[in-house]
């Protein structure tokens, strides 16, 4: 028998988000809603924001596309064994939903203007700016104040009618524009990264880490060490504001630009505010959840310039104290050498 499919064809973009794929669909076939498209193609319920990888081939079915076409858009999620969930942005796989935007994401007006599609970019948490504008993201709707829900019919228009593409914008500050830069050049690259903000050394460092490691080390450095957070709350993964995110990436650019000696400063200052000094097993103690969200997330060698300053600190850490059992990362050869 048939399977039902859409009428008219829509084609995706590059790295187009997907929500915003579906409702370019809906509009080109005249259904209420993207949701509608999910119920008649998957089943879906229109509670759940999700669409997972194995579900592609009969949306790509349904909307008269090939499963490459859709494969590559933003915003497909899949279950690893053993991690969890993960989502595709820009061709990349990320781990956390706080990195992501996935119900309500932001825009920049005058991309809308060009073409009215959503940008996979607009979901990732800590892109806050355009490349291309050089303008900071609005991710609420100058009319009617409230955030740019994903649930919308149209891309272009707010759900009060507002049309999108006239929203004012605001000059990016350099540093969340160097991170947008960082992000979009997997999908609108080569872009030039350089930027007065971070040495140029720094730059290529974050450049070349996937996009789900810079989401981890923009947390780690400007979350963990430099939010202005009570450590208890800082190994928390919960979801920043526009505002919260800028001051993040302010941090980290502000840590690079004089490194390590600056991470040393604000390794020392964390271990001020939350020292309860022991003599045994300390670093883990006295660096609380910075030392776990380092050992879970950052110690793998792509994280190169960010660990081994940070674990030369560790180490004199441990031998200022004169600790016996040292704590367990530390056992490889390379850093006994050191300690010796
Ligand atoms: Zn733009
Ligand atoms: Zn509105």
């Amino acid at each position: 028998m048939d399977q039902y499919r859409l009428i008219n064809r829509t084609l995706p973009y590059p790295f187009e988000s997907l929500w915003g794929f579906l409702m370019r669909c809906a509009r080109a076939n005249h259904y209420r809603d993207h949701q509608e498209i999910l119920q008649y193609a998957l089943d879906a319920s229109s509670t759940n924001p999700q669409v997972e990888r194995t579900e592609i081939p009969r949306l790509a079915t349904y909307t008269r596309n090939s499963v490459n076409e859709l494969s590559q858009l933003s915003g497909i999620s899949r279950e690893v064994a053993r991690k969890g969930r993960e989502w595709k942005i820009l061709g990349e796989w990320l781990s956390k939903s706080t990195f992501l935007k996935l119900r309500h994401a932001p825009i920049c007006p005058r991309c809308l203007q060009e073409q009215p599609f959503l940008r996979g970019a607009w979901h990732l948490a800590f892109n806050t700016a355009c490349w291309k504008h050089s303008c900071q993201l609005i991710d609420r709707c100058p009319q009617c104040k409230r955030q740019l829900a994903l649930s919308r019919r149209h891309p272009e228009y707010c759900e009060c009618g507002f049309d999108l593409r006239k929203s004012d914008t605001l000059p990016a500050e350099a540093e969340p524009l160097l991170i947008a830069r960082i992000m979009t050049n997997r999908s609108d690259g080569p872009l030039n990264l350089d930027s007065a903000c971070t040495p140029a050394n720094q730059i290529e460092n974050l450049a070349c880490l996937s996009l789900d490691g810079l989401c981890h080390s923009l947390w780690f450095l400007g979350h963990h060490l430099l939010g202005n957070f009570p450590v208890s709350q800082g190994s928390a993964l919960r979801k920043l504001d526009g505002r919260e995110t800028r001051q993040m990436i302010a941090a980290v650019c502000w840590l690079l630009s004089d490194w390590p000696t600056r991470l040393n400063q604000a390794l020392s200052k964390q271990i001020a505010l939350n020292s309860k000094w022991s003599g045994d097993n300390s670093t883990m103690r006295l660096l609380g959840p910075i030392q776990r969200y380092y050992e879970s997330h950052i110690d793998s060698c792509d994280f190169r310039f960010i660990s081994s300053p940070y674990e030369t600190f560790v180490r004199q850490l441990v031998k200022q104290a004169g600790i016996k059992t040292r704590p367990s990362r530390l056992d490889s050869p390379q850093l006994e050498l050191d300690l010796s």
